[in-house]
């Protein structure tokens, strides 16, 4: 199965919906297989927003993902990336679509609630740059034969 990774930014905590966002992504069937509360710094942002460090926001961005610690996730699940992105919506959340997390919960472009993984190399790439290995688990929900047919395993 595959694994994604979502941050619960600064917007999800100083709001107060860091419970609500957990809910949808633990009610959609995901599993949970790695979960903390860290705060950023600059060197991490810059190599988690590499595509985006010549952007004329970007210094706002680091100081909107510093503002308070963050919530970050590993999610497992079948095409999990993709779900992901389609339950965050797009990326401002003016746009983004009613039924998404994005299109929910907020109003900004910027202050938009989580961020997700964008594709399978990304996913794993970030696991690795926010967690250590052996904060990752690998378990079996009880639940996984109700969520999945056997040929989906
Ligand atoms: N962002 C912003 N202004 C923009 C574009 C992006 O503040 O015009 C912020 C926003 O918080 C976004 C993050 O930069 O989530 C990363 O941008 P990306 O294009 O990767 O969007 P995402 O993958 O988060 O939808
Ligand atoms: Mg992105």
């Amino acid at each position: 199965m595959e694994q994604t990774f979502v941050i619960l930014k600064p917007s999800t905590i100083q709001r107060g919906l860091i419970g609500e966002v957990i809910d949808r992504f633990q009610k959609k069937g995901l599993i949970v297989a790695g979960i903390k509360m860290m705060q950023l710094n600059e060197d991490i942002l810059r190599e988690h927003y590499a595509h985006l460090v010549d952007r004329p926001f970007f210094p706002s961005l680091v100081r909107s993902m510093m503002a308070t610690p963050v919530i970050v996730m590993c999610l497992r699940g079948k095409d999990v990336v993709t779900v992901v992105r389609s339950m965050t919506g797009a990326t401002n959340c003016r746009k983004a679509e009613p039924g998404t997390i994005r299109g929910d919960y907020g109003m900004s472009g910027q202050e938009n609630i989580v961020h997700a993984s964008d594709s399978d190399e990304n996913a794993e790439i970030e696991i690795k740059r926010f967690f250590k290995p052996e904060e990752i688990f690998d378990y079996t929900p009880l639940t996984l034969t109700a969520l999945y047919s056997p040929d989906e395993l």
